[in-house]
C-alpha cells in the first residue's frame, strides 16, 4: 500500500515552524503554498490570471490560516493566562466539510499496488473559496502533526513560536505562553517577586524569634540565636521561605532595622 500524498515530504516536516514564520510574515506565502500548489495548477485553475491571485488571494490565504490558528489556540487558554494546549479543540464540521469535498480516494496500480491518494479534489469557483481551502488543508495536517502543541503565540504581543519541548499532558502552563522577548522579562519579573517575597518572609519570621528571644533571655547573643531558629524554621518550611542557603548571624546584624520596624508595628 501507499500513499500518494500532494503534500511532499519538505512540507511536512517542520510545519509548525512553517507556520509561524508564515502569520509572523517572516515568509511569503509563496514559500509555504508553493509546495503544494504549482503554478501551472493556479493558472489552470483560474485561467490565467496569477497574478490577479497572488496579489489579492495570497493575503486572504494567510489571514485564513491565522483564523484557523489562532481560534484552535485560543480554545485552549483561559482569561486568566493558563494554556493548556492539549484541550484545544477544532471546528469540526468546517473540517469534515473539507474532507468531504477533499476525501481521499483508493485505487489499484497496473502493477496491482493499492494506492491512496491525498490530491486536492476541491475546485472552487472563486480564488477566495480556493485560499479558504488551501488554509484548511494546511491546518488538517497541522492537526495530525505529532508536534502540534508545540505550536503557540505569545500572550503579550500576538507573535506565533514553536517551543523546543512538547507541553506535557494534563499539566497547563501556570505561567502562560509567551514569545522568547517576553518570556524573558515575565521570568525576571517573577524572580524580582520571589526575592521580595522571601525577604519579607524571613524578616517576619526573624522578628518574631527576636521577641522569644527577649523573653528567653538565652545566654547567647541575639543573631546567633536568631539565625540558628530562623534555619530551622526554613528548613521545615522551605516551600514558605524559597529556602535557598542558610542565612547567618550577619544577616541578622545588617537587617536589624527592618527587623525592629516589623516589631515596633505589631
Ligand atoms: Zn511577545
Amino acid at each position: 500500500m501507499q500513499l500518494d500524498d500532494f503534500w511532499s515530504s519538505q512540507s511536512k516536516r517542520n510545519i509548525e515552524e512553517r507556520i509561524a514564520a508564515l502569520l509572523n510574515g517572516d515568509i511569503e506565502w509563496r514559500d509555504v503554498a508553493g509546495r503544494v500548489v504549482s503554478r501551472a495548477q493556479l493558472i489552470a485553475a483560474f485561467s490565467g490570471d496569477f497574478s490577479e491571485f497572488e496579489n489579492n488571494h495570497g493575503l486572504e490565504f494567510q489571514e485564513a490560516m491565522r483564523s484557523l490558528v489562532s481560534t484552535w489556540i485560543a480554545t485552549g487558554r483561559n482569561s486568566n493566562g493558563i494554556d493548556a494546549p492539549w484541550d484545544r479543540t477544532y471546528p469540526s464540521e468546517r473540517i469534515q466539510t473539507f474532507w468531504s469535498r477533499n476525501s481521499p480516494y483508493v485505487y489499484q496500480a497496473e502493477d496491482g499496488r493499492i494506492h491512496i491518494n491525498f490530491g486536492s479534489r476541491h475546485n472552487p469557483d472563486s480564488p477566495s473559496e480556493w485560499a479558504q481551502n488551501l488554509a484548511e488543508s494546511y491546518f488538517v495536517r497541522l492537526l495530525d502533526s505529532p508536534r502540534r502543541e508545540c505550536l503557540s503565540n505569545c500572550m503579550k504581543c500576538g507573535k506565533y513560536f514553536v517551543r523546543v519541548r512538547q507541553p506535557k499532558r494534563g499539566i497547563p502552563t501556570r505561567n502562560g505562553s509567551f514569545c522568547l522577548e517576553h518570556r524573558d522579562e515575565r521570568k525576571s519579573r517573577n524572580i524580582k517577586d520571589t526575592r521580595k517575597i522571601r525577604k519579607e518572609r524571613l524578616i517576619e519570621l526573624a522578628s518574631r524569634l527576636a521577641i522569644q528571644y527577649a523573653q528567653q533571655n538565652p545566654r547567647e547573643a541575639a543573631q546567633g540565636w536568631i539565625a540558628r531558629y530562623m534555619n530551622r524554621e526554613m528548613l521545615k518550611n522551605q516551600r514558605r521561605y524559597h529556602w535557598a542557603a542558610p542565612v547567618t548571624p550577619k544577616w541578622v546584624t545588617q537587617n536589624a532595622r527592618a527587623i525592629r520596624e516589623v516589631i515596633q508595628a505589631q
